[in-house]
């Protein structure tokens, strides 16, 4: 990606005069990004082609990752840092008195998921192009991303994200790939010679489905993948159908939004059209390549391997049942053992109403030949199942049962590898929550533990500390994470140790600035920057966190000269529209920080500063001002978490329950440089069976539980009148569902370990270094690696990788 300061002066001139007749004096800001955007689109487009031109031509076998959900947030800084051209243009842009931040920030963050899942799939996305290998991203095109959050009174407000508004400057729509999706109507088998049935269609609604592909570019690799989202059309061929305009809406909205919630699944019959609507658009869009490299159908898994991000994209099943068969001619079998040979699945939750079922006649309505196919399925399943195993365990495994079809079910059944996303995860899912499975298919299950793009999560997002990096290790840890390790051998060095304490103490000012600014609250960087960022559920528990902070409260209204560190509570959560319970916890944070900010016997020692509208974007900011990570979800509860491994890269401290990858964390930074409490995921299972638990008598007999939960009924957080009584019945009527009172003890006394660690910065400054050095092994890096070789078999080619390095 060779270009010289002049070069790129030139030619953004060049542009601004041909695209808005101005000159770069003239220029506002959106019309700099977008001239900027237009710019580096142009210059990696020829890799884009020669990537994809070596594919063909290599018979590559390729990936596709499908997943309804994809967070990349922006894409300006990060595109030219992979292109090798960040310093030399942020350089150009200040000589002509342009400051790269400020147009960066014009970018609104593609926000097409919910959280987690989301962006686990933008890093992969980050990481199969940064390790050269062949995959690529298939999904939708939301025409609104995640709601923007705002706090009115202290409650959620959600106005709509119109992200599209001023164009997208990646994107690239590609009508000539435009495929038909059909949808509705009634669907009958029709023998067509003997033996050989074929589908009749009567009534369907024909939708278009349009691609727009953004270009992933590698990190220093020349290497280009394709983001594949599709959007709805009216296909011409049907516009006199659709002569009204709600009639045209209806139909053009069902990819307008993307549903807000990532565990409980509302607006049902919308969803199911998104789900097959992307996962037949991408399908038959792989078919279509396919057909370029004239090779037989039955050999599709030596080229193409998909991968099912959740069960959203389950359907990839029967649609490539249905293409091989009904357009392709296979035979069932022929069919059946390409499919399973092609898809592999990723599970990411144990949460019981988060595992997606349909309700048969509802897919039986918008999708008959799909129904039709899983029905099929599940018969020969059935059938070939019961000669091996008893009754009840083939059953219990059914795709469909109770009137419903299931999709975890599907995806296991219809794949060769099914895989959880950290160590504690994997093994639940093998033990309890899907066990029969594991009794059934016990070769098809392994773990993936997830990582994070530490190219965003460190060298875009916290330059003091990347600066501290290069000088102390260099700088091969930029391409190869697990060289942070180099750190550990400064551990002892008080330079270093300094100057990570300055990085950080940089990163806690700009924050500082970015509260005030925001929120009008003022911190201290003097003061604990204590961070809970993840989308609010009652399973992470926030609202433990928020109990400790009330409990530190009542400390000091007791007693103003208890001794204690300052603290600062940063919090960053959505809470799903329809997720009542926790937009009330959002509303008691709001008020006790009212509260709390505003008492002046507390006198600055304790605040609380929720940030509203938490996305990619103010992850960014936040985590590198981090001290304290809290992750402190019921153990069991939590797949993996991924801000757990973006704080502890930024040198925070983590506060811990054995959940999900904390598990490995603590295993990689070693018990004494991680604080951990709380149930075991071996004792909540165990509280399951028993049936002793008891809140109210831990509430009984605990005075300090007794007075913090008080603070919700008697008054003392002004403005709760409902909420406060709303959560102390969910903890003591209900009897606390997440084991909030149970952890609560060993969570203030793991927070009194934290605070004496402060308050000696030596032993603080080095297990911060710890954490940081031994970041590596969660880079997505390894992650996309270890799935390219034990499950997808795809390989990296040298000759990209290497091509630029
Ligand atoms: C990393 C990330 C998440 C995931 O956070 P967890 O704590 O792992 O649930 C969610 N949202 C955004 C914007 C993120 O960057």
């Amino acid at each position: 990606m060779v270009m010289t300061k002049e070069e790129f002066k030139k030619e953004l001139r060049q542009r601004l005069r041909e695209n808005y007749a101005i000159e770069v004096e003239g220029a506002k800001p959106p019309e700099l990004f977008n001239t900027l955007g237009a710019l580096l689109k142009a210059k990696f487009s020829e890799d884009w082609r020669a990537t994809w031109k070596d594919y063909l031509v290599g018979k590559q076998k390729q990936v596709y990752y499908f997943s309804i959900e994809f967070l990349p947030g922006k894409m300006l800084k990060s595109n030219l840092l992979n292109m090798g051209m960040l310093e030399m243009v942020r350089e150009a842009l200040a000589e002509m008195d342009i400051d790269l931040e400020e147009l960066a920030e014009v970018e609104r963050d593609m926000a097409l998921g919910n959280g987690g899942l989301g962006r686990l799939a933008s890093c992969f996305m980050d990481s199969l192009a940064s390790c050269g290998l062949p995959g690529n991203g298939n999904g939708i095109r939301y025409d609104y991303g995640l709601f923007k959050q705002r706090f009115v009174d202290g409650y959620q407000v959600e106005l709509p994200d119109e992200w599209l508004r001023s164009g997208n400057i990646w994107e690239i729509r590609r009508d000539s790939k435009a495929v038909d999706v059909r949808i509705g109507g009634h669907v009958y088998l029709k023998e067509v010679r003997k033996g050989r049935l074929k589908p009749v269609y009567e009534n369907t609604r024909t939708l278009r489905a349009v691609p727009y592909d953004t270009g992933m570019v590698g990190y220093g690799n020349g290497v280009v993948n394709t983001l594949r989202l599709w959007s709805v059309e009216i296909p011409s061929s049907e516009e006199d159908r659709y002569q009204s305009i709600e009639g045209r809406r209806e139909l053009e909205d069902l990819t307008a939004v993307l549903y807000p919630d990532d565990s409980n699944e509302k607006g049902r019959l919308t969803r199911l059209i998104q789900e097959y609507f992307f996962v037949s658009a991408g399908i038959q869009s792989i078919i279509r390549y396919y057909k370029r490299l004239n090779q037989p159908m039955t050999r599709l898994s030596e080229y193409v391997a998909i991968h099912i991000n959740d069960t959203h994209p389950a359907l990839c099943v029967p649609e490539m049942m249905r293409i091989l068969m009904d357009e392709q001619n296979l035979s069932w079998k022929q069919a059946w053992d390409t499919t399973v040979k092609v898809m592999s699945y990723t599970n990411h939750t144990i949460m019981a109403e988060a595992l997606e079922k349909w309700p048969i006649d509802l897919m039986k309505r918008t999708i008959p030949r799909m129904y039709q196919i899983i029905e099929e399925i599940d018969a020969r399943y059935v059938a070939s199942m019961r000669e091996i195993h008893e009754h009840d365990l083939v059953e219990r495994t059914r795709i469909i049962k109770d009137g419903q079809v299931h999709m975890a079910h599907l995806a296991i059944i219809g794949s060769y590898s099914t895989n959880g996303v950290a160590k504690l995860h994997s093994d639940l899912l093998k033990s309890v929550v899907l066990h029969d499975f594991y009794v059934i298919f016990p070769d098809r299950f392994n773990n993936k533990t997830n990582g994070i793009a530490q190219r965003r999560w460190s060298q875009l997002s916290n330059e003091p500390l990347s600066n501290v990096l290069n000088e102390a290790i260099g700088t091969s840890w930029r391409k190869n994470a697990a060289d942070l390790k180099l750190l550990m051998n400064y551990q002892g060095d008080q330079q270093v140790l300094k100057k990570l304490a300055e990085a950080k103490k940089k990163n806690k000012q700009a924050l500082a600035a970015y509260i005030k600014e925001n929120t009008g609250i003022e911190v201290s960087t003097e003061a604990i920057f204590d961070v809970q960022i993840k989308r609010l559920h009652a399973y992470k528990r926030q609202l433990l966190n928020l109990l400790h902070i009330i409990k530190l409260y009542l400390d000091l209204k007791d007693n103003p000269e208890h001794p204690m560190q300052s603290r600062v509570f940063i919090f960053g959560a959505k809470a799903a529209p329809s997720y009542a319970y926790a937009k009330t916890i959002i509303k008691c944070i709001n008020e006790t920080a009212n509260l709390i900010n505003n008492d002046p016997d507390i006198n600055g020692r304790l605040k609380i500063v929720f940030l509203p509208n938490y996305n990619v974007t103010l992850a960014e900011k936040i985590i590198p001002a981090a001290d304290v990570s809290e992750q402190i979800s019921l153990a069991s509860k939590e797949a993996s978490g991924t801000s757990n491994m973006k704080l502890m890269l930024n040198g925070a401290i983590t506060i811990a329950t054995l959940d999900g990858a904390n598990v490995e964390i603590r295993n990689a930074v070693g018990d004494d440089n991680i604080f951990i409490f709380g149930l075991t995921e071996k004792e909540v299972y165990q509280y399951y069976e028993n049936r002793e638990y008891s809140s109210i008598r831990l509430y009984e007999e605990n005075s300090v539980i007794q007075r913090v939960l008080n603070t919700f009924i008697d008054g003392t957080i002004p403005n709760i009148l409902y909420e406060g009584r709303e959560i102390f019945d969910s903890l003591i009527k209900y009897n606390d569902e997440y084991f909030l009172l149970r952890d609560f003890d060993s969570y203030v006394q793991a927070q009194e370990k934290i605070n004496e660690a402060y308050a000696n910065p030596k032993i603080w400054q080095k297990i911060s270094l710890i954490n940081t050095a031994n970041a590596g092994r969660f880079s997505s890096d390894e992650t996309v690696r270890r799935y390219a070789e034990d499950i997808w078999n795809i390989e990296s080619k040298l000759s990209y990788s290497n091509k630029k390095g």
